[in-house]
């Protein structure tokens, strides 16, 4: 185990080189699984650092928005294969760093060597079409300019695909980048840097700033020389950072919280639903935006679900998501667990029904963790607590429902509007729920948690600031249109 004397401080990266932060004051970060360990230290930067990482990026984008596409694909391919050499090491460091377990964080890290090949590929694709002109002698068409210098603000539940999927899109179009990552994972990100610097990224493409979110995060997206801020995280912290943005003419792009919904229809295979609703709702210990959180199930097969769905989440082991055995690990830091719980004590006070799990695990070694057991609340009504604030933990809520029509409405009685599913094979309800669940992604017969690179992602409603990420929609956010008029 890494003890205190042995962990390793992580550097800044700006302008091609590690650096100590100017303040150089550090914050630990912890295992959530066993707080004695501590994985790594990473600086608290200050204002001074976060100028100096803005004018590495600025000075560079010049230079790198002339480059070919494919020239900048290349060395996102480079900084994939280094990804590769690494993922497990950084997969593990993962699981150490934020708790999901091992199989998981591999999966996250090998998203995150997809993406690097998308985005390189993307670096040859068209960035633009040939309109015609009213003028025949004219040749119109648009063409796409990076923005610039691009602050990138990721959050801990995803330490390695987020970054990536933000900074592979901001790269291959020409944009220099400042990232701040999410203090409680940026050791992992800082390997994630690693990746990109081992790949020659020429100097001040790529840069790296640790710190806090009011000093760090708060300072990249009121930078007058940072041109564009893509965000995820809270919707607390996302209106505040869309607002700065917007105040100061900056282009910003938000993807927040979810309250995702899963309707089990009378015809359901409720085997697959029970599946779908356990990997959706308490994989990562529930700590994805896509997270499912409120099921509506019909009340004609609500006891049959309920009893079926009780026996296999009893089967789940929680434990060190290092250890083989272990399906749910725990919250990725105390204050997240304490999150948890009141929201289970809120519940309670509420008058919903705990039918499962409810309290911290420990015994074994577990009572150095931040674990809490796999949590379903029966006879949940959808004004509780429980079912309209995000959670962020293993926390299921059963919501009887009489009808399909029913269930579409208390579905999308909620803010947010990130992610939905629905299990059923009736045609006509498949359609009628493609048609009118207010969600950004809306899967069926398959659960809310799940993400496809090439495809675009984000939110409706409260989720997202209505833009798209991932596949070819990131486009959109990274570049400016140019429409261009050329007579002879
Ligand atoms: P968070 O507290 O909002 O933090 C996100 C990032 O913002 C962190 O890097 C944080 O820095 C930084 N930050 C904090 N205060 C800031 C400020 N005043 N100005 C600028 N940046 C600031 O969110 P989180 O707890 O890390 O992540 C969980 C949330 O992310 C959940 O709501 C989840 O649904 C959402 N999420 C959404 C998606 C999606 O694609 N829709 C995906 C994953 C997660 P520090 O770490 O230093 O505080």
């Amino acid at each position: 185990m890494t003890t205190q004397t042995q962990a390793k401080t992580y550097k800044n990266y700006i302008n091609g080189e590690w650096v100590s932060s100017i303040e150089n004051k550090t914050v630990k970060s912890v295992n959530p699984a066993d707080r004695n360990e501590i994985v790594g230290y990473v600086y608290l930067s200050g204002k001074e650092d976060l100028d100096q990482a803005v004018a590495a990026a600025k000075s560079a984008k010049t230079n790198w928005r002339k480059l070919s596409g494919a020239a900048r694909g290349d060395f996102l391919y480079k900084a994939a294969n280094v990804l590769e050499s690494r993922l497990d090491e950084i997969a593990e460091t993962m699981t150490r760093e934020m708790g999901k377990t091992l199989p998981e964080a591999k999966g996250e890290t090998a998203r995150g060597i997809a993406i690097l090949r998308y985005y390189a590929g993307e670096g040859m694709r068209k960035i633009g079409d040939v309109i015609p002109s009213s003028d025949n002698e004219a040749l119109m068409f648009t063409t796409r300019t990076p923005l610039g210098v691009v602050g990138v603000i990721s959050p801990w539940n995803f330490p390695v695909a987020i970054p990536i999927w933000k900074m592979a899109p901001a790269l291959i179009y020409g944009n220099t980048i400042v990232i701040k990552p999410a203090t409680e994972t940026a050791v992992t990100a800082a390997k994630v840097i690693e990746c990109f610097h081992e790949a020659g990224f020429p100097a001040g493409v790529v840069n790296f700033v640790t710190g806090s979110g009011s000093v760090i995060g708060q300072g990249l997206v009121e930078h007058p020389d940072v041109n564009g801020v893509t965000f995820t995280g809270s919707d607390y912290t996302g209106k505040r950072v869309g607002a700065a943005a917007f105040a100061r003419g900056a282009k910003y792009q938000l993807e927040m919280g979810g309250k995702n919904p899963v309707i089990i229809s009378k015809d359901a295979d409720l085997d697959l639903a029970v599946e779908g609703t356990i990997s959706g709702g308490l994989k990562s210990t529930g700590q994805k935006c896509t997270a499912t959180s409120r099921v509506f199930v019909d009340n004609e097969v609500y006891e049959t679900f309920r009893e079926k769905l009780v026996s296999k989440v009893k089967e789940i082991k929680v434990g060190h998501g290092l250890e083989s055995e272990s399906w749910m690990g725990p919250c990725a830091s105390e204050s997240q667990l304490n999150t948890v719980l009141s929201y289970i004590e809120k519940g309670k006070a509420e008058g919903a029904e705990l039918l499962f799990g409810g309290n911290k695990v420990t015994g074994n070694g577990l009572e150095n963790g931040f674990y809490v057991e796999p949590t379903i609340f029966d006879n949940v009504n959808n004004n509780m607590a429980i079912a309209r604030e995000e959670i962020f933990g293993p926390v299921l809520a059963l919501i009887r429902v009489n009808s399909f029509e029913e269930a579409i409405e208390l579905a999308n009685d909620t803010e947010y509007g990130l992610s939905a599913s629905i299990y059923t094979k009736d045609i006509s309800n498949i359609l009628a729920f493609i048609n009118d669940i207010e969600a950004g992604l809306v899967r069926v017969n398959a659960e809310t948690a799940g993400v496809e690179l090439q495809a675009p992602f984000g939110g409706m409603k409260q989720s997202s600031s209505h833009s798209r990420e991932q596949g070819q929609a990131a486009i959109e956010f990274f570049t400016s249109i140019k429409t261009v008029f050329v007579k002879g």
